[in-house]
């Protein structure tokens, strides 16, 4: 059996999700919303999949589809993309960076990787035969300098995975951190696999900059986005990549021996869902702001450190003061006793974890948030 995966344990995501249900617990654990969605999106699937056409959808994805990408980042980001030639569906954002990494990487290239870094990435990094060189990123600011790139990046640097807005770390990077990473990659001939999924879950009149807009990018970008992200949807798995052709002629090999094609009625949902008025996407944000601010509130009130979220569905709590020990111990004693889940952020760490810190989702009703502050009063006692 291959390393890589037999020595895995089960996400931490499934695990947290698994003893919320044992516990009967407040899941604010995986990041899923608590809202169905919107409907005329969930519909159009629905008449799509009675009506429509259930057969292969074309590899790269259904033209209306590849079409709305392209129309949809020319209105939020000011992008040109052509969609015949540079834009393309998979299975989830996660296909998309599979994919990306077994098409860009000859085994013993490096890989820069940022932590707190997605669950999914190292072994995918690994898998490819990615070398791993680490930026280590630390509350409260999780950012990064010169002298960070600097550690890490190498001649024989090949990719760059850079997740903004960044998960679990709840930050917006914005033009100064892109460029800074962007020098970084334009002078050591490197590729960046963007993981955007978060694009449009920015808080506070913030406005996601795009690493493929930045001087010098737009040639060595692979930006990756997700419908489940952008439609509440998290089960759809739609992922929505952009790249320069020369890129995009080789991920797409990926792809067509990954899944190859993604449900079309899906697709055909999502490309509805795409050309929605802005209205709607600002609403969508600015609920979860609500919803946010609404945790944060409590949290606070409850005499919680909590550290900043400029965007993601998730605010962390720093439980370094509490005296309970490290967040493994924190969040297991909270999803048994207090009956609320959590993830702890050294699950995002492949080395010198941060131990210090608490994730929690609010991407939930006011009822859910409530209920679960009820429950976290009681870790005062
Ligand atoms: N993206 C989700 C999170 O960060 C988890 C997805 C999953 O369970 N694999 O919570």
């Amino acid at each position: 059996m291959n390393s890589v995966f037999s020595g895995l344990p089960t996400t931490v995501f499934e695990t947290m999700s698994r003893l919320a249900r044992e516990h009967d617990a407040v899941n604010l654990g995986q990041g899923f919303p608590d809202d169905p969605g919107p409907e005329d999106v969930r519909r159009k699937a629905a008449e799509a999949v009675l009506t429509g056409w259930n057969q292969y959808p074309p590899m790269m994805g259904l033209p209306e589809l590849r079409q709305a990408i392209a129309a949809h980042y020319r209105r939020f980001q000011g992008l040109d993309l052509d969609p015949d030639r540079e834009t393309m569906v998979t299975s989830g954002a996660t296909e998309a960076i599979a994919g990306a990494l077994m098409a860009l990487i000859e085994p013993g290239d490096e890989v820069v990787l940022f932590q707190p870094l997605y669950d999914a990435y190292l072994p995918l990094v690994l898998r490819a035969g990615g070398v791993p060189r680490f930026v280590q990123l630390r509350p409260p600011h999780w950012r990064f300098t010169a002298a960070d790139l600097a550690a890490a990046f190498s001649d024989r640097t090949r990719v760059v995975l850079f997740n903004n807005p960044l998960n679990p770390a709840g930050v917006v990077y914005g033009r100064e951190d892109l460029a800074l990473l962007a020098e970084f990659c334009v002078r050591h001939d490197a590729i960046a696999v963007c993981d955007e999924v978060w694009e449009h879950v920015v808080f506070d009149g913030l406005k996601h900059i795009p690493m493929i807009a930045l001087p010098g990018m737009r040639e060595r970008t692979v930006k990756i986005g997700s419908a489940g992200k952008i439609f509440s949807l998290t089960g759809w798995k739609v992922g929505l990549v952009a790249a320069a052709p020369p890129l995009m002629a080789v991920l797409s090999k990926a792809h067509q021996f990954l899944t190859f094609t993604t449900p079309p009625n899906l697709q055909a949902a999502v490309a509805f869902g795409l050309m929605k008025d802005d209205a709607y996407f600002s609403a969508m944000s600015a609920g979860f702001q609500r919803s946010r601010d609404r945790l944060v509130t409590g949290l606070r009130d409850l005499g919680l450190g909590v550290l900043s979220s400029s965007g993601t569905y998730f605010v962390n709590v720093d439980i370094g003061a509490l005296g309970e020990g490290d967040d493994v111990a924190f969040c297991e004693r909270l999803v048994r006793e207090v009956g609320v889940a959590a993830i702890p952020v050294s699950a995002f760490y492949a080395k010198d974890a941060v131990r210090t810190v608490a994730r929690f989702c609010f991407a939930k009703t006011d009822q859910t948030i409530d209920r679960a502050l009820e429950r976290l009063a009681k870790l005062e006692k």
